[in-house]
């Protein structure tokens, strides 16, 4: 079975790309990570950054999640993120997103041993 932390993995990160308004990156991405299987995952956000340094924010500053779970971590440094939702036109199973390109702070929540992220929480 999927690990935590490999979903996360799956779900949020894509270091080899840089960030890409254009709606093919997260339309190819969204399936390509098996978020369009059953229903399509209605926003996610996608990562630019190494594997080490977002591991690294689960050491940053502790934070309470939207969850009102305490395991809320928030990075110091603005990163490179693609943030993908749902068009209004989307219908699956042919599922359709809106690319954004941003860099921001971002707030993951952490779990484990090792402890590392497991949720994309927000970026502010
Ligand atoms: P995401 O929220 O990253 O888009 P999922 O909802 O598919 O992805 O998975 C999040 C996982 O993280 C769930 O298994 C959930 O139990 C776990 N988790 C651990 N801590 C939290 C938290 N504080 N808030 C939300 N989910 C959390």
């Amino acid at each position: 079975k999927e690990s935590p932390s490999k979903k996360f993995q799956r779900q949020h990160m894509d270091p080899e790309n840089s960030a890409s308004d254009d709606t093919k990156y997260c339309d190819h991405m969204m399936k390509a990570r098996n978020m369009t299987k059953g229903r399509c995952k209605p926003v996610n956000t996608f990562i630019h950054e190494p594997k080490e340094i977002v591991d690294a924010v689960c050491r940053e500053t502790n934070i309470t999640c939207k969850n009102g779970q305490s395991n809320c971590y928030q990075s110091s440094q603005p990163m490179s993120l693609t943030h993908c939702r749902q068009t209004g036109a989307s219908k699956y199973p042919n599922c359709q997103y809106r690319g954004s390109d941003i860099t921001k702070q971002i707030i993951v929540a952490c779990e484990g041993n090792p402890y590392v992220p497991v949720h994309f929480d927000a970026y502010v």
